[in-house]
C-alpha cells in the first residue's frame, strides 16, 4: 500500500470549542444553523457533513491570517455538539471529493497555484502542488462559494 505524502490538517479543537462557547455567549458572528440538505454543511473539524437535522456553528474563521496580500477571512461551520476530530489525517476526506479547488500557498501565504479537482484524483492534485518546493501548505476550498474547508501540508 502506498504512504501518503501529505497530511491532512482539520480545524483544530480548541477553534471548535471557542467558536461553541462563542454562539453559547450570543456572539453576533457566530450563527446557529440547522443543516437542511445532505451535502451542504461540511464540518471543519470532523471533515464530514452535517446530516439534516444537525445544528452548526457558522463562523467568521481567518485560513490566511491578517497582514498578507492573500489574507481572508471566511465563512465555516462546526457542530454545535462536540464531535470527534479528523483522524484518519493520511487520507483525503471521503466527504470532500466533490466540489473542491486546492490552492498552493508559498511560506509568506502568496497563493502561488491553484486547480479545481474532480472526484478521482485529489490525492494526484495534492501530490503534483506539494512537489513544488516553493510550496508550504496547500488549502481545499469550496469550488463554488469558496469557503475554506481544511490544510494540507507534507507527511
Ligand atoms: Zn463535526
Amino acid at each position: 500500500m502506498k504512504t501518503s505524502t501529505f497530511r491532512i490538517v482539520p480545524l483544530s479543537t480548541e477553534v471548535a470549542e471557542a467558536a461553541r462557547r462563542a454562539a453559547a455567549s450570543g456572539t453576533l458572528d457566530h450563527t446557529v444553523v440547522v443543516a437542511d440538505s445532505p451535502q451542504g454543511y461540511p464540518c471543519r473539524h470532523c471533515l464530514r457533513f452535517a446530516k439534516p437535522g444537525e445544528r452548526l456553528i457558522l463562523f467568521p474563521y481567518a485560513s490566511i491570517p491578517a497582514g498578507h496580500p492573500y489574507s481572508e477571512t471566511g465563512p465555516i461551520f462546526v457542530h454545535e455538539q462536540p464531535c470527534e476530530r479528523y483522524a484518519t489525517t493520511d487520507q483525503f476526506p471521503l466527504d470532500l471529493r466533490r466540489g473542491r479547488v486546492i490552492r498552493a500557498y508559498n511560506s509568506n501565504y502568496d497563493m502561488i497555484d491553484a486547480e479545481v479537482v474532480n472526484a478521482s484524483e485529489p490525492e494526484a492534485v495534492i501530490e503534483k502542488l506539494l512537489e513544488k518546493p516553493e510550496t508550504a501548505f496547500v488549502d481545499v476550498r469550496s469550488v463554488t462559494r469558496g469557503c475554506y474547508t481544511c490544510r494540507i501540508q507534507r507527511q
